[in-house]
């Protein structure tokens, strides 16, 4: 039997759990921004795996720091030492100016870690009474899928049947600084925020808010956990976005770009303060910080420095945005954008537009069924942009 693309997603669907509602499309080869499927057609990718592939697929660079150490070693678990775990952790350290960092793999790891560092801050450090620990978190947040995750979010979605939730969570509205204070009490021991939210639509905090927040934890004593794993690594035009408005988290939560486009790869970076609440047994990850992942990854941040593709997010990104919001269509309620990071917001949803684009050979997806996300690998050239620019009115005006 020959292998289709159809045949492949009639066997997806038939063995595979109905998590997930993809587009009917197989990708099988992919290269920068371009994606093939079985049939050899070629279509650009605007999803870049929801900023995971910040770098473009299958970056020569961070490939062959993946060969390299395949044929080193790979995985060692924390039993033992391995050779990069140590310039790994250094190098995220002073990417984010924190003391320490701490490895895991996936995004909701990372946020799981970062919760689990509050709360044992809050009880070893603060003095909260044992088990009083609470939580802020903004309404339309994702922060992943594990009970934690869901148990900070409103989605009805994400949430239905699955309680009981864990406890000591206060939700708040994004955006709304006054309801944050009116939630924290003495026994708060974190606010978990992401700077630009994603999932949501691609929402943009009202401006001054991120600086609101980190003056208010200073000035109560609360830690700002900023959720970084898809705003991370150059996506917004920043290297993170919290630098849009100056502001230093306690707590960094990284993941996605972190592991190049390759490998899962997450991390949490904090001072001494909160990190050394941490101590043998009490945390951590057969596969956080093995060494393949480390390799990847410095790979990965390599080349978002030599690359420039801070820069190249920001100016990309504007040129992108610029030109959409300059599509004369009435449906078209607003385009959100902080670098490749954009949100096309329709009047109505946009599955059947993402269809469309597919056909005319754009990959992308809606975010919160009225919004398109276009988050292409941040090495798109200007001429790409066009090509994508073209084919976008196209589909969006007719
Ligand atoms: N936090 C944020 C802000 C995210 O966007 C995501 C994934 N979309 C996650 C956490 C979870 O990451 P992962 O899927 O790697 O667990």
């Amino acid at each position: 039997m020959t292998i289709t693309s159809t045949n492949i997603i009639e066997e997806t669907n038939y063995y595979g759990a109905h998590n997930y509602h993809p587009l009917p499309i197989v990708v099988s080869e992919a290269n920068g921004v371009w994606v093939k499927d079985p049939e050899g057609n070629t279509y650009m990718d605007m999803l870049s795996a929801y900023s995971a592939v910040n770098q473009g697929h299958r970056h020569p660079k961070i490939i062959e720091a993946l060969k390299n150490q395949a044929d080193r070693v790979t995985l060692t678990s924390r039993a033992f030492h391995n050779e990069l775990l140590g310039p790994w952790t250094k190098r995220i350290a002073k990417l984010t100016k924190k003391d320490k960092v701490l490895p895991m793999n996936t995004g909701v790891e990372a946020v799981e870690t970062a919760i689990k560092a509050a709360r044992r801050w809050a009880y070893q450090v603060k003095g909260v009474t044992e088990n009083q620990a609470e939580i802020i978190a903004a309404n339309g947040n994702f922060h992943g899928r594990s009970l934690n995750a869901i148990s900070l979010s409103n989605d009805p979605d994400a949430t239905k049947n699955y309680g009981p939730f864990v406890p000591g969570i206060n939700k708040v509205n994004y955006g709304d600084i006054n309801a944050i204070e009116k939630a924290i009490t003495e026994n708060t021991a974190a606010i978990i925020l992401e700077p630009i939210q994603g999932e949501a639509g691609i929402i943009l905090p009202p401006e001054g808010y991120l600086e609101q927040v980190r003056k208010l934890c200073t000035e109560k004593n609360v830690l700002f956990i900023a959720d970084e794993v898809q705003t991370g690594f150059a996506r917004t035009g920043k290297m993170f976005a919290c630098e849009w408005e100056g502001v230093e988290p306690d707590i960094y939560v990284m993941g996605k770009a972190l592991g190049g486009g390759v490998l899962p790869v997450s991390a949490i970076a904090a001072n001494k303060a909160i990190m050394d609440v941490f101590t043998p047994g009490s945390h951590g990850s057969t596969f956080g910080g093995n060494p393949l992942a480390c390799a990847v990854s410095m790979a990965a941040i390599d080349v978002i420095e030599e690359e420039n593709l801070v820069t190249k997010s920001l100016e990309s990104g504007k040129y992108f945005a610029d030109k959409l919001r300059a599509i004369n269509f009435e449906g078209i309620k607003e385009v959100r954008a902080r670098g490749l990071f954009i949100g096309m917001e329709f009047d109505q949803p946009v599955r059947a537009i993402c269809e469309n684009l597919k056909d005319k050979g754009i990959l992308c997806k809606e975010t919160h069924v009225n919004t398109i996300r276009f988050a292409p690998p941040l090495v798109i050239t200007k001429k790409e942009i066009d090509w994508a620019l073209q084919r976008i009115e196209e589909v969006v005006t007719n």
